[in-house]
């Protein structure tokens, strides 16, 4: 046995053993298969290294997880698909939620109640016998819990405002082990913290929220060729301004790389894909998108009629394990001479992968909802990330982060703060404190100081120490 090795299972066998005193599911120590599979996800940049993975088999489960961490004085975390970990954990303990994945639908209320490791598609193939969908995203496997903690930006997002807006319930065990049911009467600052606050108050077992009458949409991706259409962006953005709240709208801008897989029309060309959900009367659709197609020549075209169980198609994310990250940017305008000098930057030659996403917002999503919650800059009219794919330790790592840097400059004069769910990878400080008003931040620390005072659940968004909220 290598002196490593001893060291690892000497500090990590008493704990596994404890954890399976109290687990009903599986507890996988460093170097198993199990350990592997929890900490691995789709974002593969500073991938947590836990003590342990607790695979929770039930609620109970996570209970069990975070009293042994409490009593350790352990840091304890969670993961689902590991779409959006944040800063990798070093030691203590962390659960692995994909078994958690229960759905169950109320029609009469028009209501979901989910587990902890339930995906988005997982309740939309659940809601749509009863003809009701959720207010999803583009990526329909990401879980619905983080991404509704962050806020939620989903495909109806301007007709029905953020997931987080309309959650009733979530069953939340707090750091010292606590299980708790909290909503609007029980305990109604942390129940507006956890809506759009993030994850910061506790590991999350179940959330019931609002599902909405839509079974269709109107919807896919126009992918222009923008190499000679420096307006195509600025096109959309005056598009987009006109469009009803029905219709919610994004673009990519990226250079598709010439190999194998990507369809020929548009290997090697700057292309600007609009991607687009109409949740209105589907006959209406295609008239809205009409003016789209004058904005530069049309290389691909999936726009049509799908049914809700399809969402995944409208944006067609890359889903596939990378490694990531961005910066997401919120404005309160787009314009014209930024949206061309960024085109201009997602056109140039370069030794990685970068794609530029935008997205619409306003409409709902910029009206206050009816139960106060923490979300971040409702006033902002467009999302804007800068996503750079580099491996860890790559030498391209800082021109990534230079263009990433420079993105973010050309929209400085219009910048409100930062989103939580369009940043990836690891955020800092300032950054995490630029995703909210500075009341509202103090607002969220004094929860999480009430309800985790040793700071040991380890989040994705970590809110700043007390002392640093100015
Ligand atoms: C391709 C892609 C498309 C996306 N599209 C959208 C979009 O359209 N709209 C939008 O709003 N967001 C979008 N996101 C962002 C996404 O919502 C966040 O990254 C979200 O955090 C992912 O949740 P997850 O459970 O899948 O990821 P995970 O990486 O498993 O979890 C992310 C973090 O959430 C916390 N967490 C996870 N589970 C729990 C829990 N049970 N209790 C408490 N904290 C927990 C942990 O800190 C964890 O590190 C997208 C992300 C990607 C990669």
């Amino acid at each position: 046995m290598s002196e490593t090795t001893r060291e690892t299972t000497e500090k990590t066998d008493p704990l596994n053993a404890l954890l399976r005193e109290g687990v009903r599911g599986a507890v996988h120590a460093p170097g198993s298969r199990g350990h592997e599979r929890g900490r691995t996800g789709m974002q593969q940049v500073d991938r947590h290294a836990p003590d342990a993975v607790v695979e929770a088999a039930e609620t109970e489960d996570v209970r069990a997880a975070v009293a042994v961490a409490a009593r350790l004085g352990l840091p304890v975390a969670a993961q689902r698909t590991g779409h959006g970990h944040g800063t990798g954990m070093r030691g203590g303990i962390l659960v692995d939620t994909r078994r958690l994945d229960g759905v169950g639908v109320d029609p009469e209320r028009r209501t979901a109640r989910v587990g902890a490791g339930a995906t988005w598609q997982d309740v939309i193939d659940a809601a749509a016998p009863h003809g009701l969908a959720p207010l999803s995203g583009s990526a329909p496997g990401v879980g619905a819990v983080s991404y509704t903690l962050g806020g939620g930006l989903g495909l109806m997002g301007r007709r029905y405002g953020y997931a987080a807006d309309h959650v009733r319930n979530l069953d939340l065990v707090t750091a010292d082990g606590d299980h708790r049911r909290v909503d609007a009467r029980s305990d109604p600052e942390l129940f507006w913290a956890l809506r759009g606050g993030g994850g910061s108050f506790g590991l999350v077992t179940g959330m019931e929220f609002g599902l909405f009458p839509v079974e269709h949409l109107y919807g896919g991706s126009l992918y222009l060729d923008a190499t000679d259409s420096p307006q195509a962006l600025d096109g959309w953005r005056r598009w987009a301004e006109q469009t009803p709240e029905e219709l919610t709208s994004g673009v990519s801008a990226l250079v598709f790389p010439d190999m194998e897989g990507v369809p020929g029309p548009m290997r090697g060309r700057l292309v600007v894909q609009v991607s687009l959900a109409w949740s209105g009367p589907v006959e209406r659709g295609p008239d809205l998108v009409e003016p789209l197609y004058s904005l530069a020549p049309v290389l691909m075209d999936t726009l049509r009629e799908l049914p809700y169980t399809e969402s995944g198609a409208v944006f067609d994310d890359h889903d596939d394990p990378a490694a990531f990250r961005g910066e997401g940017i919120l404005v309160d305008a787009l314009e014209p001479g930024a949206l061309t000098g960024l085109l201009r930057l997602a056109a140039a030659e370069r030794p990685f992968m970068s794609v530029v996403w935008l997205r619409h917002l306003g409409g709902a999503m910029a009206r206050p909802p009816e139960v106060p919650g923490a979300v971040g800059h409702r006033n902002a009219a467009f999302a804007l990330s800068a996503l750079t794919f580099t491996e860890p330790g790559s030498p391209d790592d800082a021109a990534a982060a230079a263009l990433r840097a420079e993105v973010a400059g050309l929209f400085a004069d219009r910048t409100l703060g930062r989103s939580a769910n369009l940043s990836f990878g690891a955020v800092d400080a300032d950054e995490v404190r630029a995703m909210f008003a500075p009341e509202d931040l103090r607002r969220l620390v004094e929860v999480r100081e009430r309800v985790d005072p040793h700071r040991r659940l380890h989040t994705n968004r970590p809110l700043p120490s007390p002392e640093r909220t100015g």
